[in-house]
């Protein structure tokens, strides 16, 4: 026996460290869903007392049984994701599907593009049932689904065909150049896949969201004037007012905003405008106004791209790690690259540990809520937003009792509760 102190080999240390990282990350998830649905089902029987005259008993209950429902379901998801992700490293399905394309395939960037679409396949059908559930059965039950089976099948189509079409040659481009462009690759494939993703923010409006949806120029005359008259005093100029019809595929509702510098298109879904006055309609997009002018959007898009510079630099040197590969349950290849690999590898390891800083996120994007509900108020009425705001929170069956634990930690927009109570004042 050697000294007892002796290091572990590192593959060995990923795989203890990434195991146990998954394990606690499955079990604070469990924990903060079952933390939700309980104190979901407690408050269940009273609506509380600050929307005791606007919210009815009916209304509340509602909300509360989807967010339970929806919350079990969660259970279920996680579980199926935990053990799938168990099932693609450390027990080597991937490996074995790696291998398999070898033979088949031979090793070259067919083999390397074909594993990454066969993975995401694979992955698509094993998150069909559950996603199927969800749709037909949940949203179902809770009057929410307009989708037909037909409609899904045909978005399901349409949407491969999109991601094929754009995906393929990005992910083609991307391993060549891990394989062409010598050791500082990965700030290549960076700055190719940020300008991509800039064009695709671009391109989105006009070319891709058309495929799936209508959009018919906003007819109604006096909330046009309404509008473009907010927009001109908030400082924009609307390069288009849309309808969306959002009614086909569910009945929630929304409205968003895209385009760059002061010309924006507004989007309304036909769900938003059936809903809401036009007083409401006003505060609303005075809300998503308010995420331009306090550089929301921008800040959010300088960190994704900070954080991708983290990402592919740190893909960078794990792919050149053997212990990277054999540590999460892949042999490498010898003979051929193994950039695709490494793609996946990471795409599956990383988000077991950045769920840890989900807080840090969440926390920041409720700051921002709270500041356009400010923007909101100061540019329209904060009466007004409070009613639309009651209305898509009972129209979406959102809890209006959501345990404090889970919000710091899952939710992007504050509980109704705390929005509301900054409006009254
Ligand atoms: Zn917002």
């Amino acid at each position: 026996m050697a000294d007892s102190l002796f290091p572990l080999p590192p593959a060995l240390m990923l795989t203890l460290i990434f195991a146990f990282t998954l394990l606690a990350s499955l079990v604070l998830k469990f924990w903060l869903s079952s933390r939700q649905i309980r104190h979901v089902a407690q408050h269940r029987d009273q609506v509380p007392p600050a929307f005791a005259g606007t919210v009815s008993l009916a209304a509340h209950q509602k909300a509360a049984d989807y967010t339970i429902t929806k919350a079990r379901l969660g259970l279920l998801d996680m579980a199926l994701g935990g053990a799938v992700l168990l099932g693609w490293t450390l027990l080597g399905g991937l490996s074995a599907l790696n291998l398999a394309l070898l033979d088949w395939l031979g090793g070259g960037m067919v083999q390397q593009v074909a594993l990454l679409a066969a993975f995401v396949l694979i992955s698509g059908l094993i998150d069909m049932p559950l996603t199927l559930y969800q749709t037909f059965v949940i949203e179902e039950r809770f009057g929410f689904n307009k989708m037909t089976f037909k409609l899904w099948l045909a978005d399901l189509i349409k949407s491969s065909l999109v991601g094929a079409v754009i995906g393929l040659p990005i992910v083609a481009l991307i391993l060549w150049m891990m394989g062409a462009a010598g050791t500082v690759w990965w700030l290549w494939a960076w700055g190719v896949w940020m300008g991509l993703n800039l064009l695709l923010l671009t391109i989105y409006p006009t070319f891709i969201a058309p495929l799936f949806n209508k959009f018919a120029p906003l007819e109604d005359e006096t909330l046009k004037a309404r509008v473009t008259a907010l927009m001109q005093r908030c400082g924009f100029a609307a390069k288009g007012l849309f309808v969306m019809d959002g009614s086909k595929r569910s009945a929630h509702a929304n409205a968003y905003f895209t385009g760059f510098g002061a010309a924006k298109r507004v989007v309304f879904y036909d769900t938003l405008l059936s809903k809401l006055s036009a007083g409401e309609v006003d505060a609303v997009l005075a809300h998503e106004l308010g995420h331009f002018k306090h550089k929301h959007i921008i800040k959010r898009i300088v960190s994704q791209f900070a954080l991708s510079l983290l990402g592919f630099a740190l893909l960078g040197w794990l792919a050149t790690q053997v212990w990277f590969y054999t540590g999460l349950g892949v042999q490498p290849n010898l003979k051929a690259p193994n950039d695709a690999l490494a793609l996946l590898l990471f795409m599956l390891a990383i988000p077991v540990f950045s769920f840890f800083i989900a807080p840090v996120m969440a926390q920041f994007s409720r700051k921002h809520e709270f500041e356009a509900d400010a923007y909101a108020i100061a540019q329209t009425s904060g009466k007004d937003l409070s009613t639309a705001l009651l209305k898509l929170y009972e129209d979406n069956a959102s809890t209006l009792t959501p345990d404090p634990v889970y919000v710091k930690f899952y939710y992007s927009h504050p509980p109704a509760s705390e929005r509301l109570a900054k409006m009254v004042a």
